[in-house]
């Protein structure tokens, strides 16, 4: 295997902060959200760990993402939130697969698709309590639930759940958070006025799985913190799972005065040794961190000097008392590297976006697992 760029993917990480999950979620399932194929960790990988480490459920975004999973042998409870009213419903629905329905819109289509096949299709309805992102509006959610009646009468949907989605959870406090979870509490008694009976609700995220129990409800569906990223500056005893290295291409000297990489942004101040890391923005290195962020390389922290370009980087080895050579490797993030944090303060940012970057050429690589039989 001679990758010169890769994400390595620690399943014994997610496990493990599957299980702090666990712990804090106390009486309420764990769905573990697998959306962005696992936030770039491997979506069926992290899936099969999370659900050996005790999550009951995953969560996606997309139809497409549900189907994955499932093509890959995954036969746990599935959602997923975040469709067109022309996503490929009836295959979701043969697959078993439980629908997040945000418009009566998006309901007429499962039913249809529940009619058109002879199956009834499983629901959840994703109620907007205050984020005003997706959800069913308040003024539309009269009319969701009385069709949503007649459906579940007619036993062409089963009404499997009610969730929504809080907007501050990741600022303990918030009072924003307390009006959610009021919205949230009527909306599931709109529900049982109209003679609807979900079989659970769940609104935490990581952030109120890790700050507020008693938002727990049935059900907790954390993404990040799965990954061991914690939206807080504390990190709860999480592992982060992902590891971004590449193997150094190149070293050699670069005497006093003479510029590195394109427009020469960084001038040797002294005879130097430098090192080519063949990683660039194209896989997940971000031009903006120009000469601003360090690797790990030969047991030390060395500072990237001049622009990252496409496919490459350069960072600084002084007179390279480590020796480092051709072939070893440099850590960009990671457990043995700098966090995800780190690059997410230079760039104003969150790590939720630092680890979903490396992609295309990169290759992804998953260890451990062995301890919990994967
Ligand atoms: C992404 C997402 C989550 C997980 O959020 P984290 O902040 O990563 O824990 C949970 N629920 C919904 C609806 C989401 O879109």
């Amino acid at each position: 295997m001679n990758a010169q760029v890769e994400t390595v993917v620690d399943l014994d990480a997610i496990a493990h902060n599957v299980r702090i999950l666990r712990r804090h979620a106390g009486d309420a399932a764990v769905m573990a959200v697998v959306k962005a194929d696992g936030y770039n960790h491997g979506a069926v990988e992290v899936g099969r760990a999370a659900l050996a480490a005790g999550a009951a459920e995953l969560g996606v975004a997309t139809v497409g993402e549900a189907l994955a999973l499932r093509t890959a042998g995954i036969t746990a409870p599935v959602l997923c939130w975040l469709n067109n009213s022309d996503a490929d419903f009836a295959a979701a629905i043969d697959a078993g697969i439980e629908l997040g329905v945000s418009s009566l819109q998006h309901l007429r289509a499962v039913e249809q698709a529940a009619r058109a096949l002879g199956r009834q299709a499983i629901v959840t309805l994703k109620v907007d309590t205050g984020l005003h992102r997706n959800g069913i509006a308040p003024v539309e959610y009269p009319q969701v639930l009385t069709a949503l009646r007649t459906l579940v009468a007619d036993r062409t949907v089963r009404l499997r759940a009610i969730f929504s989605h809080l907007a501050h959870a990741d600022e303990p406090g918030h009072p924003f958070i307390d009006v959610q979870r009021d919205r949230f509490l009527e909306a599931i008694a709109a529900a049982k006025s109209h003679g609807l009976e979900p079989e659970l609700v769940h609104l935490a995220n990581s952030a109120a799985t890790l700050t507020r129990p008693d938002l727990a409800f049935d059900l907790v569906r954390p993404g990040i913190a799965v990954y061991g990223l914690s939206p807080f500056s504390h990190d709860f005893g999480l592992r982060p799972a992902m590891t971004l290295q590449a193997r150094v291409a190149l070293v050699k000297p670069v005497a006093a005065g003479e510029g590195v990489s394109y427009g020469h942004a960084w001038t040797a101040p002294r005879d130097t040794t430098v090192a080519l890391i063949p990683a660039g923005y194209a896989d997940g290195v971000f031009r903006p961190l120009s000469g601003r962020f360090e690797v790990v390389l030969g047991g030390a922290r060395h500072r990237s000097v001049g622009r990252v370009c496409m496919d490459q980087f350069v960072v600084d080895l002084g007179d390279n008392p480590s020796g480092v050579a051709e072939g070893d490797t440099a850590v960009l993030f990671g457990p043995d590297g700098p966090h995800p944090q780190e690059w997410a303060d230079l760039l104003d940012t969150i790590h939720y976006e630092i680890v979903c970057a490396p992609r295309a050429r990169v290759r992804r690589r998953h260890v451990g697992g062995r301890s919990i039989g994967l």
